[in-house]
Formats: C-alpha cells, sequence, structure tokens
C-alpha cells in the first residue's frame, strides 16, 4: 500500500471566515492599532482602533446584520471606524491595515505572537535593536542584549526567550476548534466538485486531537485530478513561499490530500486514522484483518473485537481497554445535563445571571452552577464577601422565577499562594459548591505546584477542581504537576476533576481520563464559560473526553439536577 502524496497545499486562516463576525472585524480593527505603534504612527488613532476593537466584540447585534447607515449611532462606534466596518464587510478587506502589514517585515509580524511583547517593545527591538527575525531575538537574549534598553529587564528579557522557544515549538499548530467549521465547509465544496469520487477526513482531525497541524484527506481520485481542481477552483493554494495574511496572525494550515485506489482505500483509511503505535500493534495482532476488507467495521469484524471508535485508536492498549469498557456509556454531547462552571456581569463574565439562565433554559439544560472570581482576583473584579451575600439572594429570587431550573451559587475560588482558599470558611459554606482554581503565580517547579494544590484538594469546601494544570493550548504549558499524585488526592478527598472544555484549556488532558476512571475518579466537562457563546465549548470538551474513554457515569455535568443535588449531599 503506497498513497501518492499529491502535494501539500496551503490555505491563509483568514479564509476559514465566510461572513466576517464581531470578532473577525474586531481583530482587524486590534491588529490595525497594533501596528500602527509598532510604526510609531499616530497614536491618538491607533488608541481609537483599539477601543473600537474593544467596543465591537461588546457589541450585542452583528455588524453584518446592522443597517449600514445606522452603523455610525452604535455605542463606541464613529464615522471613521463605521465607514471601515463597511469596507470589510464590502471586501473582506482593510485597506489601511493591509499597508501596514506590507510595510512591516514578516518577522516583525510573526514577533506579535511571541506573549509577552506589546507593540511597544517591538517597535524597540524593530527600529532601535535593528532586529527584524524571531531567531535573532532568540539569539539576542541569550547574548543579554535586550537589557541595554528601556522596558527590558532581566526577567522581561528570559520571559521573551522563553516564550519564543514556545513558540518556535509549536509553529504551524491549531486548535481543533479553529479549523473544525473551515474544514466540514471544504470537504463539502470539494465533494460537490468531484462529486463521483470518495473523500474522507482522517489522521488528527479524525481522531479528534484537540491541536492539529494539518488537514489530512483520503479520496480515490486520481492525483493529478486533484491537483488540477484544487488549484482551478480556488479552493486551496498553492503553497507560497512565505504568508502574507496575518487575521490569526500569519499561520497557516497545511491540507494534506491523499489519493489511493478504490480497492485500497479502507486499508488506507484505516492505517491513516490509527496512531502509529496502535497501528503496529494491530497489525502485528491482526495482519489479514484490514488488507481487502470492504468497509470499517469488516476490519474489526475479521479481527473479533468490538468495533473501537476512531477517537480511541490512540495507544496500543486501546485494544485492550475496550474489550471491557462500555463503549455505549462513553460521553455524548447529548449527554450533558447542565452547565457547570460560568462566569456572569459579577465577574469578568458579559452577561447577566438571568441572562446565562434563560439561555441554559432555551437549550434544555435543567440546571446552571454559576462560579464567579473571588476576591483576589481583583484584575476579574472577584467577589468581595458582600457582594456574595448579595450574589445569593438575587440567585435566591431568580430560582424562584426560573423553578424547577436551578442555578447554583458556586464561586470559583482562588488558590492561594500558600494553598489556602481565597475565604473564610464560613463564607465558603454559603456555596452550593466550590471550585478551587490557580490563577496567579503560575510559575512554579512541581514541588510548589503540588502543595499548593494538595493543600486546596484536602480542603474540605473544595468540590472540583478546576483547570489543573493552568495550561493554554500552543501557548502556554502549564505548571507541572505529578498527575498520578493530583488524581489519587481527588479521589481520597471526593473531589471532582475538572476537563475545563474551553478549546484552548481542556485540562484535564484526555491522556489522563483513563488512568483517573480506573482509580474511580469523578471528572467533569465544564465550559468555564464568559457569555451563553460559550456554552458551545462543551462539544470540544466532550471531543477530547471521548479520546480519553469518559463514561457518562463518571461525568458530573451528564448528572441530572436530582442526581446532582444528591451528589452534592451524598458525595464528601
Ligand atoms: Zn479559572
Ligand atoms: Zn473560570
Amino acid at each position: 500500500m503506497s498513497p501518492a502524496r499529491c502535494g501539500t497545499f496551503f490555505i491563509p486562516l483568514p479564509y476559514l471566515r465566510f461572513m466576517p463576525d464581531n470578532y473577525a472585524i474586531a481583530d482587524q480593527f486590534s491588529l490595525l492599532s497594533k501596528l500602527m505603534d509598532i510604526h510609531q504612527e499616530n497614536s491618538f488613532k491607533s488608541k481609537s482602533y483599539a477601543a473600537a476593537a474593544f467596543n465591537i466584540e461588546k457589541l450585542p447585534v452583528q455588524l453584518a446584520e446592522v443597517a449600514r447607515e445606522e452603523l455610525a449611532g452604535l455605542k463606541g462606534i464613529g464615522n471613521s471606524t463605521a465607514s471601515k466596518i463597511i469596507e470589510i464587510l464590502d471586501t473582506g478587506k482593510l485597506t489601511a491595515l493591509e499597508e501596514l502589514i506590507a510595510k512591516t517585515p514578516q518577522g516583525i509580524l510573526e514577533m506579535m505572537q511571541i506573549k509577552g511583547l506589546g507593540p511597544k517593545k517591538i517597535s524597540t527591538i524593530w527600529k532601535e535593536m535593528g532586529i527584524e527575525t524571531i531567531g535573532e531575538l532568540l539569539y539576542a537574549c541569550n547574548e543579554n542584549r535586550l537589557l541595554l534598553y528601556k522596558g527590558f529587564g532581566e526577567k522581561t528579557q528570559k520571559n521573551v526567550a522563553d516564550a519564543i522557544g514556545f513558540y518556535l515549538r509549536h509553529q504551524g499548530h491549531f486548535l481543533y476548534a479553529e479549523v473544525e467549521e473551515y474544514a466540514q465547509h471544504l470537504i463539502q465544496l470539494i465533494e460537490k466538485s468531484l462529486s463521483s469520487y470518495r473523500w474522507t477526513y482522517t489522521g488528527d482531525f479524525k481522531r479528534q486531537m484537540p491541536t492539529l497541524e494539518k488537514l489530512q484527506l483520503l479520496t480515490d481520485c486520481p492525483a493529478e485530478l486533484v491537483k488540477n481542481q484544487m488549484t482551478e477552483n480556488g479552493f486551496l493554494q498553492d503553497p507560497p513561499t512565505e504568508s502574507t495574511n496575518i487575521y490569526k496572525g500569519a499561520e497557516q494550515i497545511q491540507i494534506e490530500i491523499i489519493s489511493t485506489e478504490k480497492e485500497l482505500f479502507t486499508a488506507t483509511e484505516f492505517k491513516l486514522n490509527a496512531s502509529d503505535a496502535f497501528f503496529e500493534r494491530w497489525a502485528k495482532d491482526f495482519p489479514d484483518s484490514f488488507k481487502d476488507a470492504a468497509s470499517d467495521s469488516e476490519i474489526f469484524k475479521k479481527a473479533g473485537i468490538n468495533e473501537i471508535p476512531v477517537y480511541l485508536r490512540e495507544d496500543a492498549d486501546a485494544i485492550d481497554r475496550v474489550k471491557t469498557l462500555a463503549l455505549h456509556e462513553i460521553v455524548q454531547v447529548k449527554d450533558i445535563k447542565g452547565i457547570i462552571h460560568t462566569h456572569s456581569d459579577w465577574s469578568d463574565g458579559l452577561q447577566s445571571v438571568q441572562e446565562m439562565a434563560t439561555n441554559c433554559i432555551q437549550q434544555g439544560f435543567e440546571y446552571l452552577v454559576i462560579s464567579d472570581h473571588s476576591k483576589s482576583a481583583f484584575y476579574a473584579n472577584g467577589l468581595s464577601e458582600e457582594r456574595i451575600k448579595a450574589q445569593h439572594q438575587y440567585i435566591d429570587e431568580l430560582n424562584k422565577t426560573f423553578a424547577p431550573f436551578k442555578i447554583f451559587k458556586s464561586i470559583e475560588c482562588d488558590i492561594l499562594n500558600d494553598g489556602s482558599l481565597d475565604y473564610s470558611d464560613t463564607i465558603l459554606g454559603t456555596f452550593d459548591l466550590v471550585i478551587a482554581s490557580v490563577h496567579s503565580n503560575l510559575k512554579m517547579n512541581e514541588e510548589k505546584a503540588m502543595q499548593r494544590i494538595i493543600k486546596a484538594i484536602e480542603h474540605p469546601a473544595t468540590r472540583i477542581l478546576g483547570h489543573p494544570t493552568g495550561r493554554l493550548l500552543l501557548s502556554r504549558a502549564g505548571y507541572p504537576i505529578n498527575h498520578e499524585k493530583v488524581i489519587d488526592a481527588c479521589v481520597a478527598n471526593k473531589v471532582v476533576i475538572e476537563i475545563n472544555a474551553h478549546p484552548r484549556r481542556l485540562d484535564l488532558d484526555w491522556k489522563w481520563i483513563h488512568l483517573a476512571q480506573e482509580k474511580g475518579a469523578m471528572l467533569s466537562i465544564n465550559p468555564d464559560a464568559h457569555n451563553t457563546e460559550g456554552y458551545k465549548d462543551i462539544r470540544y470538551g466532550v471531543l477530547a473526553s471521548q479520546k480519553g474513554g469518559l463514561l457518562k457515569s463518571n461525568n458530573l455535568s451528564s448528572y441530572s439536577l436530582t442526581e446532582l443535588e444528591e451528589f452534592l449531599i451524598n458525595y464528601k
């Protein structure tokens, strides 16, 4: 079996957006403002574009749906911004931005993605240090050259070097959630135009990996025909030598198209969908199962084992695991009965508790757990003791009108530097449940991180451990923890482990779910939503959890309202 590779195509990310939504438009203004600062242009104007970006993100309506003549009258949008919005809506472009991009070296654009480097610092690096690429900058850090300039101390320099290292390791990687919609759209277009052939995604995307380097498509369409069609129809671009588009930060996603013969389609698909480890073991155990099978399920029938969903085809152990794992019990999006872990406008959320709850009810959820930030999270308007009291009264009132739907009183309580929680036991006792999370002083070694987290897990008030590692996929590694010990402590103290469903977090990582379940841990897929849109992230939490084989009976957010109420009384 040797599939012909007909080349790797590249597509700039901005094409992923079919009709610019407010976020896409705000991105352009934000980028414009930053580039103006880097070029040291009119700072009054740049500030006004930054403000426009901020205001656009907060608008309750989509700009594309507003009558053109009414745009300038919207809150925080003046005439000049309105005309630029119209340009974006009509042409998909912003000339002022394109001109600035054209005047900016590629390496400087890339630097904008390095954490800790704002426009001011980049301007110094470029105009004063004369550095134009990330590689040069890293080298300059090694040589302590940054220390000679205003605004760069030893600490900043080290942070910049670390961030570049991280960036270089993750270049060209994407979140699953960033590409999913585009991937679905792309295959529809291709299927329509080359409809007499079979098309399917294979590989990491099919295995629901939280981050992706490429989209891989398998077809029985001849390689030559694929090549002609893709570029002729404008579905895909041939690899440009360098990126020219930076809405999403000069990144591009690779599209790999693999052509195979009709007779080999199933076998090729099976091989491409398996991780190397899984396939190696499979080929050894069941060498005759896949070569001329007519369908995926026939392969498993021939091998005489339960059909393993593609998302589980990761490690070789999966083949043994499915012998005892209740595959039909693996959590599905429809199994999520309530929303756990949300923020409202009492802290850093965008909407009122009432709006968050109303939307839950409309979507058929049975309950909502409101967990705003605690008092130490001053940057997120964390709740003082007095405000907690007021919020609880407010929730009591809402619950009267919303019953049988229920809003639970919760808090996302900061785990302080010494591992203690952010309120007295008396205050903690007033919540229905407490989620404990680390938000500050993330730079810790494992010893320190473990001390801090274990102490919080052992606190009698803690019911859920929020985003256990604090990682941000593709941009921040998170603090190091001993996963096994954290899982053991959570089991021993009856603390639920969160699977944070935000597509950039997704921790606890799926790789640890098998072990957590074996040890008897309870987990919970929580959206950590800051507005009602955020509820959609549950889908990504579920997709990642499926990779760990999470059963719905071990997922707290799959519990019905009655089950959750009983759980809160009995599980501690
Ligand atoms: Zn948090
Ligand atoms: Zn949160």
